[in-house]
């Protein structure tokens, strides 16, 4: 291995020598990837294509030690670095030019406890892995709507999905995490060991040490619930989503309903003479017995037009959770817009249905999906989730194949979010945010006194700011100015 030009978080190049090379290599259990590895292509490439960055390193973890020392490398060096669990994230804040990625796609393991009814999670994990292993026993621990996502960013962010109405927030049921700080130490943090630590890991993303490991409690779920979606016509746009408002605003906690826009497959459950058109559909899951459930899938099909399709039944939870995956496929381009909004008022349903209408790719999509529930049972400041209070979560998906329209098809979730939000509740999601959001739309994530105090957590445990290639919580400016005098050279 020659010499190793790598970026530092100040904008810098470093060299590192072929023998601090060969030092860390031996360090680690997993394996260090230069450009000219075996495998170095694929293990940079992550879900969103559009991110086509290339790290100078790739640490390999394999447990929690290997990361240790990917971070004590990293700070030594004063590297940039980025952190990966599954690489499932718009922004594709997993994967940094020219920096050290810290890799945590092979730590894959999970452990359940059925009778204590607890989870452990290792954070190369995606929702399928979980729920394989939990459905096993009838249990789940509630994660998000298309199964290959990751566990790892999505906890930290706050994560939500079909059963967070039932049982809050997925990090309403996080216990434990194994966290390796930014000065090298692991940690155990509970909400009674470390509570503002854990307090800010439960909504405020990556931004404070690495995590290797997550527990979770697990709650009795299927394995058949009662789920599906039924399409119509676009046509009838305005009219069904007027009808979702009406389902969901007298919705128990057990039902989950989303409303989906896309282009109509050319699959054989999906009439010929619809194919390539735009189609809109009402989702549901509902997480409680079979029978009850009926009352609320009539209440959704008692709607004034023939369906196109209707895939509402019992079902396997799991493969319910699958049934979004085929439409989001890794390494396609995907550009996002994400807002929250706490009613649906008529004059937002026309803006919507304008903008769907005008959608510039076939592979382009949108949601809504609602919230609330006991999602919002906890008070506001119980985690750093700060859109805890709202009711639904909308989102503008442009996705496409190649390089041909990007500027169109981005274009398009922009102009449809520059519409929509003057309608929006506010707040916005970490999770949800692509590359070209910054800090400004970070900070708006949260109320002021929840980012206040993420800033504390920060400044406490990670004060110069190294955990920074994320969407980021800045330490305040006083600590940075304090730590700039302490290392500037004195002048005589
Ligand atoms: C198709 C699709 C569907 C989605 N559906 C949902 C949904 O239903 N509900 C929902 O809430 N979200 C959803 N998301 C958003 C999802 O929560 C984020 O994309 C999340 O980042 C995915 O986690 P990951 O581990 O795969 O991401 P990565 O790209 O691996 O990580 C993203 C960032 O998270 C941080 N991070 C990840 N792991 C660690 C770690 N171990 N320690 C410290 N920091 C870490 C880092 O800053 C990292 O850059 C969806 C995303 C996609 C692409």
């Amino acid at each position: 291995m020659n010499t190793l030009r790598i970026q530092t978080r100040d904008g810098r190049r470093t060299d590192i020598s072929a023998d601090t090379l060969a030092t860390l290599t031996a360090t680690l259990r997993g394996r260090l990837l230069t450009e000219d590895a075996p495998g170095y292509d694929a293990a940079r490439r992550i879900w969103n294509g559009m991110i086509d960055r290339k790290p100078a390193l790739i640490a390999r973890c394999l447990g929690a030690s290997d990361v240790v020392a990917a971070v004590n490398f990293a700070r030594e060096h004063e590297l940039l670095f980025s952190i990966r669990g599954a690489g499932h994230n718009i922004a594709g804040t997993a994967v940094a030019d020219g920096g050290l990625m810290i890799d945590l796609i092979e730590m894959q393991g999970i452990r359940v406890d059925p009778e204590a009814r607890r989870v452990w999670v290792q954070p190369g994990t995606t929702w399928a892995d979980v729920d394989r292993e939990t459905q096993l026993h009838g249990l789940v621990v509630p994660g998000g709507i298309v199964s290959t996502t990751g566990v790892s960013g999505f906890t930290l962010g706050g994560g939500f999905g079909w059963l967070t109405r039932k049982w809050g927030y997925t990090v309403d049921l996080l216990r434990s995490v194994e966290l390796v700080t930014p000065d090298g130490q692991f940690l155990n943090v509970t909400a009674e060991s470390h509570p503002d630590l854990f307090w800010a890991l439960c909504g405020g993303g990556g931004n404070f040490g690495v995590v290797t490991g997550y527990e979770f409690d697990a709650k009795p779920l299927g394995p058949t619930v009662m789920a599906g979606i039924v399409f119509y016509s676009f046509e009838r746009a305005v009219d069904l989503l007027r009808h979702f408002r009406e389902i969901t605003g007298n919705a128990p906690n057990e039902l989950a309903c989303l409303f989906a826009v896309r282009t109509a497959p050319a699959a054989p459950f999906i009439p010929e003479e619809q194919h390539g058109k735009l189609i809109v559909g009402i989702a549901m899951n509902y997480a409680g017995p079979l029978d009850d459930a009926m009352r609320y899938v009539d209440q959704i099909r008692n709607f004034d037009a023939e369906p196109i399709v209707d895939l509402i039944r019992p079902q396997q939870f799991m493969e319910h959770q699958k049934f979004l995956d085929a439409g989001q496929p890794y390494g396609r381009n995907y550009y996002w817009k994400s807002d929250f909004f706490d009613r649906i008022d008529d004059e937002l349903i026309d803006v919507a249905v304008d903008h769907w209408a005008q959608i510039t790719s076939p592979l382009s999509s949108s949601l809504i999906m609602h919230l609330g529930g006991a999602g919002q049972a906890r008070p506001l400041d119980s985690t750093a989730v700060g859109f805890r209070n709202t009711e639904f979560v909308f989102n503008m998906q442009s996705a496409w194949d190649g390089d041909a329209g990007s500027e169109e098809h981005i274009g398009w979730a922009r102009a449809m979010f520059d519409a929509v939000h003057p309608y929006s509740g506010g707040s916005s999601y970490i999770n949800f945010q692509t590359e070209d959001e910054g800090d400004e739309r970070v900070r708006q994530s949260y109320p002021a006194e929840i980012y206040e105090r993420l800033v504390e957590v920060k400044d406490r445990y990670d004060p110069t700011n190294m955990f920074c290639f994320n969407k980021n919580i800045q330490p305040s400016a006083a600590v940075l100015r304090r730590q700039r005098a302490d290392t500037s050279p004195v002048s005589d």
